[in-house]
């Protein structure tokens, strides 16, 4: 089974997905890599969820990722005993670290370390940046503020701050218990939610130990700000707009997702487009105008994945929203410009022999008719390369290793398959056009590009390009 795209599709599970038929269903509708959302799952849930995609991988035979994404330190207010209260624009309004009981004038804000790195003047969102706060005067133990934007307020309503960098980590004591059970779980991916610096990054990168991949959401201003170190240490990056289009305002968004593609293209970390992608489908069969015109953007802009969450998390229409990003994407890939578009952002290899030889391999397949690139890959590195470069073919990633291939499933363009290691180079180039031919992407007689390393087995050792003709298959 081959996809008709280079773009990948992330889909949330959630009460709307998480059963093996569903899964399958989403899965054959186009979905690549399956994500669940810790902040809504238990162990004993993760565990299922694993098992049942891991089911429908051996079924298809498809290397499928999955993706935890940690729930990261969300803030959140105390209750209201009373019931929500309406806060008016212009009273002020003060939150206390120690309980109270919630009122139209006070309610807890139970996180000690922002209400000491609060300043004057800095801004606290409440509810999904609903209502505005700003503060007017700041002590250890309580913030007043003046209400910037009123609004209904209930109990435990989520707290953004925008302005302040918080001295709190990327993962909680919660986190760190949910990427432990992920990782034993056997994930490809884990997902850090609020990340403001690098070193939040190397943190998760040391806990997880090579075990799976670190996605670094980038949904504070603090963290594309520092977007390039970022991007040193992590393997791949979430445009994460949900949270982003609190932090600022919605207006900076998209800029910003411009900004962070650009960057991760050009360090060739796998990125992913998320949030809100087609929420209308949450509870109708069919996308706004809109909403397929955010979906073609991604796709213009030369992202990796788009992502689903609520939509087949908990929507009423799970296996027609992954339907409707597959076709989208199919469309507009299939655009006569959109070749030129993405390759407007491509990035000038680097010095190294893996680029040297991608590069080439995606001037040649420029040069002369090719139907696919193959590349072997054991750590997955040379495909990300390959993948890098954007070419105008599809690339077809060979792996001895499984876990590479399901890592890989994330990454543009990229066909995985495992297979098992060749004897000699010949023997490698013979299975290379055999794979290609045997999965549809290439036809006897039409040439492929064979990228690998000899000798065999050396890691980092890729160094050749060989143009090969594949012959009459029979099976
Ligand atoms: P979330 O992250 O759905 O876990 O909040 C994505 C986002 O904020 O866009
Ligand atoms: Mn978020």
């Amino acid at each position: 089974m081959r996809r008709n795209r280079n773009i990948k599709i992330l889909a949330t599970l959630g009460p709307a997905s998480a059963s093996r038929e569903r899964i399958e269903a989403l899965f054959r509708a186009g979905a690549d890599v399956f994500r669940i959302n810790m902040s809504h799952t238990k162990h004993d849930a993760l565990r299922a969820m694993v098992a049942m995609v891991r089911d429908v991988e051996a079924e298809t035979g498809r290397p499928i990722g999955i993706l935890a994404d940690l729930q990261g330190p969300k803030l959140r207010i105390g209750t209201f005993p009373g019931g929500p209260v309406m806060l008016e624009t212009g009273q002020s309004f003060t939150l206390h670290l120690n309980p109270v009981e919630g009122d139209a004038t006070r309610v807890q804000l139970p996180h000690k370390e922002i209400l000491s790195a609060l300043e004057a003047g800095d801004r606290l969102l409440l509810d999904d940046g609903r209502i505005s706060l700003i503060v007017t005067e700041a002590a250890p133990d309580k913030a007043v503020t003046r209400v910037e934007i009123g609004g209904k307020l209930s109990d435990r309503k989520g707290v953004n701050v925008p302005d302040t960098q918080l001295p709190i980590p990327a993962m909680t004591e919660k986190d760190r218990a949910d990427l432990s059970a992920a990782v034993e779980a056997d994930v490809d991916w884990i997902a850090l939610s609020f990340v403001q610096t690098a070193a939040d990054v190397a943190e998760a990168k040391k806990m997880v130990m090579g075990r799976a991949g670190v996605m670094a959401k980038i949904e504070k201003p603090q963290a594309v700000a520092r977007l390039n170190d970022i991007l040193d240490v992590a393997d791949g990056i979430m445009i994460a707009r949900g949270d982003l289009g609190v932090e600022l305002p919605l207006e900076f968004v998209p800029g910003r997702q411009k900004e962070i593609n650009r960057a991760a293209r050009k360090a060739g970390k796998p990125v992913v487009v998320a949030t809100q992608m087609l929420e209308s489908m949450i509870d109708k069969p069919a996308p706004t105008r809109a909403e397929v015109s955010d979906v073609a953007t991604a796709v213009f802009e030369g992202a990796d994945a788009v992502m689903l969450s609520a939509e087949s998390a908990a929507g009423a229409w799970p296996v027609e929203a992954v339907a409707t990003m597959n076709k989208v994407a199919e469309k507009v890939e299939s655009e006569a410009f959109y070749r030129s578009i993405v390759e407007a952002q491509r990035a000038e290899p680097e010095p190294t022999a893996a680029d040297a030889i991608t590069a080439a391999a995606h001037q040649i397949a420029e040069n002369i008719k090719v139907a696919a690139i193959v590349t072997y890959t054991a750590s997955g590195a040379t495909a990300i390369r390959a993948s890098r470069e954007r070419p105008n073919v599809p690339i077809l990633a060979l792996s001895p290793v499984l876990k590479t291939a399901r890592r890989l499933a994330i990454g543009w363009g990229l066909h995985c398959v495992v297979v098992e290691e060749a004897k000699d180079l010949e023997g490698m180039v013979d299975q290379a056009c055999r794979i290609a031919w045997r999965e549809g992407y290439a036809k006897a007689g039409q040439r492929i590009i064979v990228i690998c390393g000899v000798p065999l087995g050396t890691p980092g050792a890729t160094n050749m390009l060989r143009v090969a003709m594949v012959g009459r298959m029979s099976d």
